[in-house]
């Protein structure tokens, strides 16, 4: 998409300032989005001699696929112009931060598909310099150490409220008692907090920017707050933690980042970025803001990813219910699945909240054209063809990607007995139900048409235990010489043959289409669908299927995608579902062109 307002600031194009690292091909032309329009205008002005972006996680936590949008932007811009994309861990919390978190960080950045190479940097690296800058704020007259509490801090700030018009307005915050200590006494007082002379909490170093400032997060903001809690890159070599806010734009300059690509709750941020950039007198980095990614039906907050875990309502960080990059990985979810996805959606400038069927679409579209088709019967009935020849087994070929002729077939044991899903199996048949019931014949997928003849019941449930069924030998490969009209064709696994699976069903963790809309007074755990995970520990699949190794997808015919888990054990292979074979995505995309 692109922004017109920005599209309209970058007619002045002097091609003599343009790096000749950039190549011109990707990034001139049409359909620039508003991020790509503005990088290519500050090269063409000059303000860029090239382009360096970063991602910047915490370390408090896994991935997710809100991330996976940030990350694919900041690498394929980098990449679009030549440029490269730093790997930098944001840490400025010792009490969430873990070294754990930063291996799996790492991991789930290069299974999306990009690499920093030997860019990866900490912030916890730059504690020094950011002291420095927190000194020469001081010098400068622009920053002091307040005694206020967390308490009064906010207070004194003041809040945005609601006037009689139900119109939002920010009366002026108040200056803090101790805003007006001299330059050598703040100098004096930040070294003590540096060495440990206040406890906790005690003092705080605060920015003196104006405490009428509109913008909330311009009023004073906190630079340093005391802290004992080893760290677990520094140890307890330091008591001061610098903030966020200040972190940021400073490690972004110490960088070289060109472009500070981040999402749009740092919006309302980007002028104190640009007041630390400007008064620290260091590199002039770029802040611009994309749309943070929503998605139906998901909750994308690190905090209830994080209680998800804690409260044991999902097995782990890579339950392949959750959001998180390996969560979607043991789902069954490819890099190039994603990636399509971040394609399709762009990177728009408002939010907004996109169906999670268009994610499934694009898993759906490449296992189609990719994933090799296997049979297997999730819930098993037991179907006996009376006339099959006692004990002989037929080897059927069957296709094994209808969608690449390159992958060939397959033989598969066919016999007298088998397991067919027990769905296919109705009496009395629902109307227009064209699969198994008493008289009825279908079609054997790869095999013969069969017709019914028969049931045995359970004596004390009813429940009907076996199918039985005649074949008619002249129609091998599904084909009726006589022309007749046979409508279903079922799945089926050859029983004596058959590998025993355990099939993971899932569903939406979150009924709500906004799980982050919970209704006041409700918890919001509570709102997680119970029925989100479903195990069948009795399903068969073909033979083939005995030997898969975790990771491998498969379509199972007439039943979906789905991928072998790394809980598979010998003999044993357990599948996740990945997405279904119905493709509502399609339907909902028409309709809207329509
Ligand atoms: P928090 O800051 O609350 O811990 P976070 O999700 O912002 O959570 P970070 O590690 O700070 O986590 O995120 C790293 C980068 O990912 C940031 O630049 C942020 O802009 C981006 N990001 C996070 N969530 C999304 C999202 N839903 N859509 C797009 N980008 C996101
Ligand atoms: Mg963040």
């Amino acid at each position: 998409m692109i922004d017109p307002a920005k599209l309209a600031a970058s007619t002045a194009t002097p091609a003599s300032t343009k790096p000749d690292t950039v190549p011109e091909s990707a990034t001139r032309g049409q359909g620039l989005d508003f991020v790509r329009e503005a990088v290519r205008s500050d090269l063409d002005s000059g303000r860029s001699q090239g382009v360096r972006t970063r991602f910047p996680p915490e370390p408090n936590g896994w991935l997710h696929i809100g991330h996976a949008k940030a990350i694919c932007i900041v690498f394929e811009v980098a990449k679009d112009f030549g440029g490269v994309c730093n790997l930098r861990f944001d840490d400025t919390n010792p009490e969430a931060e873990d070294i754990a978190y930063v291996e799996a960080i790492k991991r789930d950045i290069r299974w999306l598909g990009y690499d920093w190479a030997d860019r990866e940097f900490y912030a916890s690296d730059y504690y020094e310099y950011l002291f420095d800058m927190a000194v020469k704020l001081i010098k400068k007259g622009l920053a002091y150490v307040d005694d206020l509490s967390d308490e009064e801090t906010r207070q004194y700030r003041g809040t945005a409220v609601p006037d009689k018009n139900n119109i939002t307005f920010t009366p002026p915050g108040r200056n803090s008692p101790w805003r007006d200590r001299s330059v050598a006494e703040n100098l004096d007082l930040f070294a003590g907090m540096r060495s440990g002379e206040f406890a906790d909490g005690a003092k705080t170093l605060r920015a003196k920017i104006d405490m009428a400032h509109p913008n909330l997060v311009m009023r004073d903001p906190v630079l340093y707050r005391i802290r004992r809690e080893p760290h677990y890159r520094v140890g307890s070599s330091w008591c001061i933690y610098p903030m966020y806010d200040f972190q940021h734009p400073l490690s972004d300059a110490k960088e070289g980042i060109t472009h500070s690509l981040c999402s749009l709750e740092y919006e309302i941020h980007r002028p104190l970025y640009d007041w630390f950039i400007r008064e620290c007198e260091v590199f002039p980095s770029r802040q611009i803001e994309f749309a943070r990614l929503n998605v139906t039906h998901t909750a994308l907050s690190k905090r209830w990813l994080l209680r998800l875990v804690q409260d044991g309502v999902v097995s782990g960080w890579d339950d392949p219910r959750m959001p998180t990059l390996a969560g979607l990985r043991r789902r069954g979810y490819t890099p190039e699945s994603i990636r399509e996805f971040m394609s399709r959606i762009g990177i728009a400038k408002t939010n907004s909240l996109v169906d999670v069927q268009l994610l499934e679409y694009c898993l759906r579209e490449q296992l189609n054209r990719e994933a090799p088709r296997a049979m297997a019967v999730l819930k098993p009935l037991k179907l006996v063809i009376d006339n099959w020849p006692a004990g002989q087994v037929e080897m059927l070929e069957a296709v094994n990607n209808p969608e690449d002729p390159a992958a060939g077939s397959r033989q598969l044991p066919f016999c007298g007995e088998l397991y067919i899903e027990r769905d296919d199996f109705q009496d009395p048949p629902p109307p227009k139900y064209f699969r198994l019931f008493p008289g009825n014949s279908v079609r054997l997928r790869y095999g013969y048409i069969i017709t019914c003849t028969g049931v045995e019941l359970d004596p004390a449930t009813g429940e009907v235990t076996v199918v039985h069924c005649d074949y008619d030998p002249a129609t091998r490969g599904g084909n009726a010489p006589d022309n007749r009209k046979v409508k279903g064709t079922i799945h089926w696994v050859s029983a004596p043959q058959a590998v025993p699976l355990e099939v993971r069903l899932f569903d939406h963790l979150f009924e709500n289409e906004r799980p982050q809309d919970v209704p006041a007074g409700v918890d919001w755990l509570k709102t997680v669908n119970p029925a989100s995970r479903q195990v069948l520990a009795g399903a068969f699949g073909e033979p083939g299927l005995a030997v898969a190794q975790p990771g491998a997808a498969f379509q199972f015919e007439r039943l979906g995608y789905f991928v072998c888990d790394p809980d598979t054990t010998a003999g044993r292979p357990v599948f996740n579902r990945s997405v279904s074979l119905k493709d509502s995505w399609a339907k909902i995309e028409k309709k809207q062109q329509a």
